[in-house]
């Protein structure tokens, strides 16, 4: 799986937690079987239960996404990935809201603290959104140049002033897409990744 800047990435006892609620997600349910499954998926964080249901709310917001048929490999990686993702991101919205709800002043109702804490979640909820565009963008360049080249593609960064040390690293070598490096795809490495995969330079691997 790609590495990631837009959430942090759950620890290990919450990555069950993570892995049930992708599964939800991935089984295609109504929104009312979804909710009620996400909703017990959600339940192993012990967190409070108005944040849990904010949080399957916001699940339901999302609109599913029906991306064209995954074709390449690139692309099937990347719609088994978009679940776990997603996952993610609901976990720590939840975590976000509870600790939102943990922390409210004196005389503050839950209601109202959950309803602060959904402000800043919007915005979150389209960077979650921008990131799960920019890995498909990724993905479907990727399998196009697959097609071309075979397996073995090369990393091409912009190189300027704000490159970050990752994407700079990767310049000029080559990548696997049967084994994508540890820092991801060129162009999903983060949020404003400008990387794109190209020609094999014929230099070493990047794993
Ligand atoms: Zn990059």
């Amino acid at each position: 799986m790609a590495s990631h800047d837009q959430e942090p990435q759950p620890d290990r006892r919450d990555r069950r937690v993570v892995e049930a609620a992708a599964a939800v997600l991935a089984a295609g349910l109504t929104a009312t079987a979804a909710a009620a499954a996400l909703r017990r998926a959600l339940q192993p964080l012990r967190l409070a239960a108005a944040a849990i249901r904010a949080a399957v709310d916001l699940a339901a917001r999302i609109l599913p996404d029906r991306p064209p048929r995954a074709t390449g490999r690139a692309q099937r990686q990347d719609r088994r990935d978009a679940h776990k993702y997603r996952a993610w991101y609901l976990v720590n919205a939840a975590r976000r809201i509870h600790t939102a709800i943990k922390t409210r002043s004196r005389g503050e109702t839950v209601a109202d603290a959950v309803r602060k804490a959904l402000r800043p979640e919007s915005r979150y909820l389209r960077q979650h959104l921008a990131a799960q565009q920019n890995r498909r963008r990724t993905a479907i360049e990727v399998d196009r140049l697959a097609a071309i080249y075979g397996d073995r593609l090369g990393w091409y960064a912009v190189r300027d002033g704000s490159t970050t040390a990752d994407c700079r690293h990767a310049h000029g070598r080559d990548f696997l897409l049967s084994k994508p490096p540890r820092i991801g795809l060129p162009g999903s490495v983060h949020s404003r990744c400008r990387c794109r995969p190209g020609r094999p330079w014929g230099t070493r691997l990047l794993t």
